[in-house]
């Protein structure tokens, strides 16, 4: 699952941010993953496993939508 993570899509993770959000933006992919928080637009980077372990929901950001 983690593997189809792009640059774009949207996460939900299982503990709120400090600021209260949920949601996250993939914002870069290699190593580690770096996400947006969409609340405060804090950017937070995250091991492949950590991230596999605080992931909750995984929006896909649509193709041919935008
Ligand atoms: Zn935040």
């Amino acid at each position: 699952m983690l593997e189809e993570v792009k640059i774009g899509d949207k996460l939900r993770l299982r503990k709120a941010h400090p600021c209260g959000g949920f949601e996250w933006e993939v914002v870069r992919i290699g190593a580690d993953f770096g996400l947006v928080c969409l609340t405060c637009e804090h950017k937070v980077f995250l091991s492949r496993r950590e991230l596999q372990r605080r992931m909750k929901e995984h929006f896909p950001k649509a193709a041919g939508t935008e």
